[in-house]
């Protein structure tokens, strides 16, 4: 984190912002919403180098949220997003911030949504438009989106338009809006196309790049965890099983992380609790007191209320959350590792925030190993052992005379062997925490799998038998870029289906299909539709009436679509590249 001090409270927004960002829990702005909110608030234009993670959606969305005239009904702010999901993620964080503004009207538009459905909407009168570029050029070409009120236009993840083929309508919707607009433009990169644009369309334009301190940290051992399969509540669980280490801190992001978090481990027999702003110095106080006093072993803190915290017995920081920058990362692993101790970090990292960590192995000069969760068996062989410690220290420092007499008499009375009462006892001491875990699924042998993909073998295929899959849509396909290892990874993970109860995958130009053992509960198939594939929502669908059949064999290049034994061929070589399209 930066060392700035700066509170939301000394940004100048108006009240009514600042209460939806209390209420969303934010704490401070980050480093970026410091550095660009003043200057939007100002009406400067603004070039931002920064990415998803960083907080960048609000450092743009609050100050703009607070220049508009909500009596005019006409767009008068424009973001560009290279995908239909971020412009939905853009939109729904102005709603979020405006939740307190009365009358205030966002509109997300992008391809693939109905045109009639959009003008009505855009007849509506609304405030904000997000749009990825396409969609947006349509409509100002037909003349139903009108600009000429606009006062300013964000183009976010410039780099990924230029990248998705986008940026020549970026420059023809600039070239659109009136001159005297403000800008702010966020890339993670600043390729020479996008330097273009700033000279040619933005004013005097403010760069804003969060400087990074490097800092040495042998003596911490740093891992990451990439967030797949397990989730990250559950993951931490595990962890925490496993690792030996004293006193732990985890960081979220927000106040009301931390103590949904700490209560959840509270709830699981953690000694857990809060660190957070909302707490008055004298608590907070006393909360790092009894963390000293080791009668805490948890702190789930925010970035703030961590500062300069000093508890020697802290031996593990996790980064629940990954913090916005370097500095942030530097500051809270430097939390473990006090006074020449050793310590541990670990790092979560959802995919799309891969990025960020990529930059903080560069700002910090040193690699963040991947690391793999702990297995069950480890998880279970932790308890076992710890459960061993338990019994072996109460029996040597508990007089267990009259316990044993009572066990005499137990089994007396319910005329069981002692052995079999013991079982049962364990059974019962074992509380919240089985000590008989039960089996992880097994991983196919290697062999097996690889076999599967390099041949056409009929016994793989007698493996499958069709009447008992049923065929689904997906709404990703090949102009996502899409493959099929992307959809055999989604669906194994998230609906826990074995990928070996997948049947034939085809991919499409705009969707694909895949087959999926019959049965599968609602609650699944629920979760299953939000999950994303190439940034894309999948809203997976049942094809009624769609009987599953292996793939009809054909000539390389005939048939489109890719059946279960050509699962690895297409992943072997380099990923195919997303068409450029028109719209996202
Ligand atoms: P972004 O980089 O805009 O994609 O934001 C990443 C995440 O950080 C989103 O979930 C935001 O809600 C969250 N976020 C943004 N600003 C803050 C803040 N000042 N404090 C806590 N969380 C934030």
């Amino acid at each position: 984190m930066s060392d700035t001090q700066v509170a939301f409270s000394d940004l100048d927004l108006p009240s009514s912002v600042l209460k939806s960002i209390t209420e969303l829990g934010y704490e401070t702005p980050s480093p970026i919403q410091a550095a660009c909110i003043p200057l939007l608030l100002n009406g400067q234009d603004v070039l931002g180098m920064a990415q998803t993670g960083t907080g960048k959606t609000a450092a743009f969305a609050l100050p703009l949220l607070s220049r508009i005239d909500l009596k005019l009904n006409k767009p008068q702010v424009l973001v560009l997003a290279p995908t239909r999901e971020l412009a939905v993620q853009v939109a729904e964080a102005f709603q979020a911030y405006a939740r307190h503004v009365p009358g205030f009207h966002v509109l997300p538009i992008y391809g693939g949504q109905s045109y009639t459905l959009q003008l009505k909407q855009l007849r509506r009168g609304p405030h904000v438009v997000v749009g990825t570029p396409g969609r947006v050029m349509d409509h100002l070409d037909r003349g139903t989106l009108i600009l000429d009120e606009l006062k300013a236009m964000v183009l976010d993840e410039a780099d990924e338009m230029l990248r998705m083929g986008f940026i020549d309508d970026v420059e023809t919707i600039m070239a659109k809006t009136p001159a005297e607009r403000q800008t702010a433009l966020f890339s993670a990169t600043m390729p020479e196309q996008i330097r273009r644009i700033t000279k040619r369309y933005m004013r005097d334009p403010q760069e804003i790049k969060i400087a990074s301190k490097t800092t040495t940290m042998e003596n911490i051992d740093q891992r990451c965890w990439i967030v797949s399969g397990v989730n990250k509540l559950d993951a931490l669980v595990r962890i925490l099983e496993t690792e030996d280490c004293g006193g732990i801190i985890i960081f979220a992001r927000t106040k009301t992380a931390t103590t949904e978090i700490a209560e959840k481990l509270e709830a699981r027999g953690y000694a857990a609790a809060a660190l957070n702003g909302d707490m008055n110095q004298q608590l907070r106080e006393r909360t790092v007191q009894r963390l000293k006093d080791a009668k805490l072993d948890i702190l789930v803190a925010t970035d703030v209320a961590a500062r300069g915290l000093d508890v020697e017995r802290v031996g593990m920081v996790i980064n629940y959350d990954i913090p916005y920058d370097t500095e942030a990362y530097v500051h809270r692993i430097g939390r473990t590792g006090r006074a020449g101790r050793d310590g541990k970090a670990i790092l979560f990292v959802a995919p799309r925030e891969r990025r960020l960590l990529k930059q903080i192995e560069q700002a910090t000069r040193q690699p963040i190993k991947q690391m793999d969760l702990p297995s069950r068996d480890m998880v279970q062989d932790k308890r076992l052992e710890s459960f061993r410690q338990q019994v072996t220290s109460i029996f040597n420092d508990e007089d267990m005379a009259a316990y044993r007499e009572l066990i005499d008499q137990l089994a007396a009375d319910t005329e069981l062997e002692t052995l079999d009462l013991a079982s049962a006892l364990l059974y019962m001491a074992q509380k919240d925490k089985p000590l008989i875990l039960p089996p992880e699924p097994e991983p196919r042998p290697r062999r097996e799998r690889d076999s599967e993909r390099d041949s056409d073998r009929g016994e793989k295929r007698e493996r499958i038998n069709y009447a008992d899959l049923d065929v689904y849509r997906l709404e990703v396909g090949r102009n996502d870029g899409v493959q099929v290892k992307n959809i055999v990874g989604a669906i194994a993970n998230e609906a826990d289906i074995n990928s070996r109860h997948i049947g034939d995958i085809r991919l499409f130009d705009d969707y694909s299909t895949v087959q999926l053992p019959k049965g599968m509960p609602p609650e699944v198939l629920q979760q299953l539709k939000g999950v994303f594939i190439c940034r894309k929502k999948i809203d997976i669908s049942l094809m009624e009436g769609e009987v599953a059949r292996p793939a009809p064999r054909k000539p390389r290049g005939d048939f489109k679509g890719k059946g279960r034994n050509d699962r690895g061929g297409n992943d072997r070589g380099a990923p195919r590249k997303p068409r450029p399209r028109r719209d996202a």
